[in-house]
């Protein structure tokens, strides 16, 4: 677990973060920089750089990130509506952070294709 990834130091709750939701694979937490007035970032508690790195092993995990988005999506309310889920990947994609984190964004309107 590399000693300098933030988010494995928001695991270790070596930094504080706003948790919304943990299980023994799995923490999701708020944004810091919000974009949308739902936006959680919900990540793998084992350190995974970015989704060029996954193993087949690795699927159950993506798995639950996107099946725990959705479930997030549910208790906010924002289901029905709609809200979005990405995984940002390298840089030219926007990936500051080399911890694998699926962003989920709703409350509000969004818009397609995005920037
Ligand atoms: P990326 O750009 O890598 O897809 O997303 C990284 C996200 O992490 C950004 O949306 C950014 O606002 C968020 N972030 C960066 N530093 C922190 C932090 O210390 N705490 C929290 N909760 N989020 C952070
Ligand atoms: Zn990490």
């Amino acid at each position: 677990m590399p000693s300098d990834c933030l988010f494995c130091r928001i695991v270790n709750r070596e930094i504080p973060a706003s948790i919304v939701y943990e299980d023994d694979r799995v923490l999701a937490f708020n944004d810091i920089d919000p974009q949308a007035p739902t936006h959680v970032l919900i990540v793998p508690k084992r350190h995974v750089a970015s989704l060029n790195d996954l193993q087949p092993g690795d699927d159950a995990m993506v798995g639950e990130l996107v099946r725990r988005a959705a479930a997030i999506a549910g208790e906010r309310g924002i289901a029905a509506g709609g809200y979005r889920t990405v995984f940002n990947t390298n840089r030219g994609a926007g990936q500051t952070v080399f911890h694998i984190h699926l962003h989920l964004l709703g409350g509000r309107s969004m818009h397609w294709p995005p920037g």
